[in-house]
């Protein structure tokens, strides 16, 4: 279920070349990706030179079959994007969540942009100075829009798409995997040059339809067929021929998020030829080997569900433990506790996960978890399982302890947010009432995930950032923090530390 995190956007983008409206696949694919964000959701569509929106918060809603012809005639064409967005950068008042509502659009002179973004910008400012010099009245309520406008402002100087993707490429600090269509109706994905988001391609069996997504997820649920993981800094295009790739930047580290296998990605989504579920067992493997102690003090395994799930199958094969599904989910409430705002976490938890105490009472409990991040849902668990009778609750937690914020699209961006920043393993497992709290070592992390340490970003376990401005903010947050002194926590309020940047 994970503590309290927010990831930033899911992308789905999709081309038809036999001319059939687009917008059921994209709804589809965005359907499939709402875990990871649900504040707001809009498609694009483009037909006849003209861009066709819809913005609207909460989840994608149901629709009825009845009503598809309507939504076809509202978003029609056969190219179109879509994203499923939490808030990690700009305001949270509703007006601003509509405003910041992607796909994001700019046009100016007769030039024309469409895009939809997963990421987070680090070197906003800079990024929003030269925007403003363009557009005087931009304001900024997401950084899909500063990514547009300024991909927009580098094609206005006649460069073509892939060398105003590639001044992109190098000016602006952050994470971006983006999708996005011209004023021509011309299709195209590209990720920054260390790759940290996901975004993968995939096709129809008819070869008449291309999509890009952030998670496989979506194109299985549209029967598609996976091709490829962009490479960092690369830029593809669509034609009926198919997917061009082009690499735009070369000889920068691939840092894609360590995070998204142990927390964010559905487990049957697929990360370079891995189903993310498998990893996830492994990691459960893992802790059962480095805890041997802890294991043979236990009873019975459970998982904080889902994202806990695999985790305790593989406890379970490694130690003969039995898995008790004695958490279950409510099937209807679907929000992740981290994509809720402070106030409604504590209820939904409560109302979204009930546990069964005939399973726990007078046991030893092993609780797979895949994160601890403020601490605070943790406890809520911990408590819950107490007050049901459990003898001894260990915590199996497969995510390392997290030291730093994140600056690329996880809203964890504050070091006084952090538990672990400020506490040790021991202090973290009395605070949240554990007897204790067993972190899977980095070494594990990265063998289980099967990519060389140097091509994950592990910045929030480590306190290493891939790029450069996110580093140097890091730091100097961290500076001002054992300074006592806290940074708010968006990155477009960190205008001081910026400032000394
Ligand atoms: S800092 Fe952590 S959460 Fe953020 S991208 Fe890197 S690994 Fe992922």
């Amino acid at each position: 279920m994970g503590d309290e995190l927010r990831i930033a956007c899911g992308v789905f983008a999709a081309i038809n070349f036999a001319n059939q409206p687009i917008f059921s696949h994209i709804y589809w694919g965005l359907r499939a990706q709402n875990h990871r964000g649900h504040q707001s959701h809009g498609f694009l569509t483009y037909h006849e030179g003209k861009f066709h929106v819809h913005r609207s918060l909460d989840l994608v809603p149901k629709i009825k079959s009845s009503a598809i012809q309507e939504w076809f005639g509202r978003l029609p064409g056969n190219v179109g994007i879509g994203n499923v967005r939490y808030t990690t950068s700009g305001k949270c008042d509703e007006k601003s969540l509509i405003k910041g509502t992607q796909p994001a659009t700019a046009s100016k002179n007769g030039f024309k942009l469409a895009i939809s973004f997963n990421g987070n910008v680090v070197n906003t400012f800079k990024v929003k100075k030269e925007i403003l010099e363009e557009f005087p009245d931009f304001s900024y309520e997401c950084d899909a829009e500063l990514i547009c406008h300024k991909l927009l402002i580098e094609l206005m100087k006649g460069k073509d798409l892939p060398a105003a993707v590639k001044t992109c490429m190098k000016e602006i600090d952050g994470a971006f995997s983006v999708a996005g269509i011209t004023k021509d109706g011309k299709f195209f994905a590209f990720k920054d040059p260390h790759g940290i988001r996901p975004l993968c391609a995939g096709h129809s069996e008819d070869n008449l339809t291309f999509a890009f997504s952030s998670e496989t997820v979506s194109l299985d649920i549209n029967g598609f067929i996976r091709d490829f993981e962009l490479e960092p800094g690369e830029l593809v295009t669509v034609s009926k021929e198919g997917f061009k790739r082009q690499k735009l930047v070369d000889g920068e580290r691939k840092a894609f998020c360590a995070f998204e296998f142990a927390y964010f990605a559905r487990p049957d989504s697929i990360f370079d030829d891995k189903y993310v579920y498998e990893i996830r067992e492994e990691f459960g493997r893992n802790l059962v080997r480095e805890n041997p102690q802890v294991t043979k003090d236990a009873d019975i395994v459970l998982s904080v569900p889902e994202t806990g799930d695999d985790c305790a199958l593989g406890v379970h094969e490694a130690s003969g433990l039995r898995w008790e599904r004695a958490t279950r989910r409510h099937r209807y409430v679907t929000e992740r506790a981290f994509i809720l705002l402070n106030r409604e976490r504590q209820a939904t938890i409560d109302r979204k996960v009930n546990i069964l105490p005939p399973k726990i009472k007078g046991k030893r409990v092993i609780v797979t978890e895949d994160s601890i991040v403020r601490g605070d849902t943790t406890k809520i668990i911990v408590e819950k399982l107490r007050r049901m009778g459990a003898k001894k609750v260990y915590l199996f937690v497969t995510f390392p302890r997290i030291i730093g914020p994140c600056l690329y699209g996880i809203d964890m961006a504050t070091y006084g947010q952090l538990i672990g920043s400020t506490h040790t393993t021991e202090e973290i497992a009395k605070t949240i009432g554990a007897d204790a709290v067993c972190y899977q070592s980095i070494e594990d992390l990265v063998k289980a995930i099967g990519f060389k340490s140097d091509e994950l970003c592990m910045g929030c376990i480590t306190g290493k950032y891939p790029t450069p401005v996110a580093q140097k903010m890091a730091d100097a947050m961290k500076t001002k923090f054992l300074e006592g002194h806290e940074v708010p926590g968006r990155l477009y309020e960190i205008e001081e530390t910026l400032q000394n940047i």
